[in-house]
């Protein structure tokens, strides 16, 4: 039974929408020890900045775990398989509930709580879902979802009395509006607008992901890139990205990783490339250079020399001339 002279602690796993803002509130209420929690994804949902905006508002604590390594297996061989693109939202799901768990554990807390709504997306929150989830996370009956949990069967926490079900509620479906009328009524603000974000529920990018991955990959951190620009396979070794911004073209050189080549325009307006993997010679940084260029507007111009460095040598910068290219070289490189 609840015992009032100590709170007891929760595991919030949380996104910063409205789902997520109204379940912690909920739990907050009932004095439930909130400390909240994220999953960082290079390229997907789940970025901090949501999160430590709803654990401010609330001033509960709150912990980042960068996606590992070892969520490449969810991405090659998912149990439950994929979405409409390259996303294993039960799995992935799965994946986060366990590390939820790990830290439900290092902090002594009783359960973890998620914002998610029985129905409200087709493939990882439908009722048999929500079980999978539980069970292959290894915490049954400790994964309390407060914005459906009296439609679902009552976890521990409940059974306990640790957390009173009736003070929880019983929404399901897409719609939202129940949410917004009861964010108004709480007097929540500040919470993210819902849904999209995960580049994983993209075709295209799901398309770039599947080709890296195939090719073997066991750095998750060096997919990031795999978010920016145009996207292009030299061959079976390598593959080039070229910034479509300045923006992009900065965060493609803060991206690299040890191994990766940068390229960049000095004299003419132009992307940024990013060359990874295959022989790194001379022909094949002229390449480089002239795809560059061919993306610019000075690609009618005469062959121009952009600058070039290693990733993990940036004050060693050398000095490469473009290679001329064809629209006939250029098409057969893309996916
Ligand atoms: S959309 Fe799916 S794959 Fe992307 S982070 Fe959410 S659960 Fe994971």
């Amino acid at each position: 039974m609840k015992n009032a002279s100590k709170p007891y602690k929760a595991v919030g796993l949380l996104s910063g929408g409205l789902d997520s803002t109204i379940a912690t509130k909920l739990l907050l209420d009932q004095g439930i020890e909130v400390h909240a929690m994220n999953i960082s994804m290079p390229w997907g949902c789940g970025r901090p900045s949501r999160v430590i905006a709803l654990a401010a508002q609330f001033g509960i604590p709150f912990k980042s775990f960068p996606l590992g390594d070892d969520y490449l297996p969810v991405l090659t061989k998912p149990k439950y398989g994929f979405g409409s693109a390259h996303n294993p939202c039960v799995d992935c799901h799965i994946y986060m509930v366990r590390k939820a768990a790990a830290y439900m554990k290092e902090i002594g807390a009783s359960f973890v709580f998620t914002g998610e709504v029985l129905g409200q997306r087709p493939m990882s929150q439908r009722r048999e879902c929500l079980g999978w989830v539980e069970h292959d996370a290894g915490i049954p009956g400790q994964l309390l979802r407060p914005m459906s949990a009296k439609l679902l069967p009552p976890t521990i926490a409940e059974q306990e009395g640790i957390v009173d079900r009736e003070k929880l509620l019983d929404i399901s479906g897409r719609s939202r509006k129940r949410q917004f009328a009861l964010a108004k009524e709480l007097g929540l603000g500040g919470y993210s607008s819902p849904g999209g974000g995960c580049l994983l529920t993209e075709k295209l990018f799901g398309e770039r992901l599947e080709d890296v991955l195939k090719r073997g990959c066991d750095n998750i951190a060096a997919t990031a890139v795999l978010g920016l620009g145009r996207y292009f396979r030299i061959d079976d070794t390598a593959f080039v990205i070229l910034g479509r911004d300045n923006a992009e073209n900065e965060k493609l050189v803060r991206y690299a990783v040890p191994g990766d080549v940068i390229l960049r325009p000095t004299v003419f307006p132009g992307p940024a490339a990013l060359l990874r993997g295959g022989t790194i010679d001379e022909a094949r940084l002229a390449f480089v250079a002239g795809l560059s260029q061919f993306h610019s507007k000075s690609r009618d111009k005469a062959p121009q020399p952009l600058q070039c460095w290693h990733a993990q040598e940036p004050d060693k910068v050398s000095q490469v001339t473009a290679a001329v290219l064809t629209q006939a070289d250029v098409d057969k490189l893309q996916l």
